[in-house]
């Protein structure tokens, strides 16, 4: 079950509020990014509790949706799926609200792109492309129509908060995209980079295709596949996220793990590469960011939408399950997770 997903991870806002090297309007950005993503993390936490007590709509509509995950990948009936791209872009006009306001629409499906006098960021125009890539993408390569699979609108909010410093899949109802528009010192806006649109949008995948936690190593697995769908598209996660005068090329190097960026007043990427360090990160703040790179996309969506995931699964259960999915290429993709550390500790407590 997925909590609540900020691309830029909170140690990382931390550490350019504790440097203290930027305009304070930065500062000051950084620090309501914070307080915001904490009270989303906290209301996300009592939606679920609500949830699991009421069980509304939207918990009984996916527990049928990952019903019928589990009986399809056993009885290989998936049929072909429908094209049903349904965009709405509304603009939260700098809200902080959650969710967020929905009396101004940017842009719905089939409608014109907005004029640059209108919207001079082109946030919204950018948003509305990206969706149709992310979705083409999951839905040429997997088969998968929209995030539920059964054509769920895409909603998503441009201009969120003011100088609003992240990008996030909300994760509860009503399911959304949200994106600010940065600071403008630091980070750009976050709509023109496909893998961050490709990110969330896989944590609402992710969301419709398992029931991972959001805690601990099961949230670290949540984070890692989000990346790993995304690095599909780019090796960079967040590539032009940062403003020109930033020393760093993107958020997170799949490629090259921990040199993504090195700045006097955002500090070093200290991504990690292999699970030695995972263990020295605090878990439960950061959910351990996205630690893997190695993908091959086919065998990790099977994986993903097979049913076999548990909700605590583990990083050795998931590698294990790549393994055996791989068929003849399991030797291959054993040495691929053995140069990140595999094999993992097997234990839940190992953390
Ligand atoms: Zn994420």
């Amino acid at each position: 079950m997925t909590i609540c997903c900020c691309i830029v991870p909170e140690y990382l806002l931390k550490t350019i509020v504790e440097k203290g090297k930027t305009p304070q309007h930065v500062i000051h950005a950084c620090q309501s990014t914070l307080e915001n993503s904490k009270h989303l993390q906290s209301s996300r936490v009592e939606a679920i509790v609500s949830a699991q007590r009421q069980s509304p709509s939207e918990a009984e509509e996916r527990e049928a949706a990952l019903s019928t995950l589990a009986y399809d990948a056993k009885h290989r009936t998936v049929a072909r799926p429908t094209h049903q791209l349904n965009r709405t872009v509304y603009d939260s006009q700098n809200s902080r609200d959650d969710p967020p306001p929905r009396d101004k629409i940017a842009i719905k499906e089939g409608g014109a792109l907005i004029s640059e006098a209108e919207d001079p960021t082109k946030n919204a125009n950018e948003c509305y492309i990206g969706l149709k890539k992310t979705y083409d993408f999951f839905f040429k390569f997997f088969q998968r129509n929209s995030i539920n699979s059964r054509g769920m609108p895409l909603d998503s909010f441009v201009h969120f908060g003011v100088h609003f410093n992240n990008a996030f899949w909300n994760g509860s109802s009503p399911i959304s995209l949200v994106f600010g528009d940065g600071d403008g010192i630091l980070f750009n806006g976050f709509t023109d980079e496909l893998d961050v649109m490709a990110h969330e949008y896989t944590h609402g995948v992710v969301q419709y295709t398992s029931p991972l936690n959001y805690t601990f190593q099961s949230g670290s697995l949540n984070e890692s596949l989000a990346d790993v769908f995304a690095t599909m598209s780019n090796w960079l996660i967040g590539e032009g996220i940062w403003t020109a005068g930033v020393n760093g090329s993107a958020l997170r190097d799949m490629k090259n793990p921990g040199t993504a960026y090195d700045d006097d007043r955002i500090g070093k990427d200290n991504q990690l590469a292999h699970w030695k360090d995972f263990k020295k990160l605090d878990i439960s703040l950061d959910n351990g960011g996205g630690m893997l790179g190695k993908s091959i996309g086919s065998i990790w969506y099977k994986a993903l939408t097979g049913g076999k995931l548990g909700r605590d699964a583990t990083f050795k259960e998931f590698a294990d399950l790549i393994i055996k999915n791989a068929g003849k290429h399991g030797d291959e993709i054993k040495e691929a997770w053995e140069l990140v550390g595999y094999p993992f500790p097997d234990s839940k407590s190992e953390l």
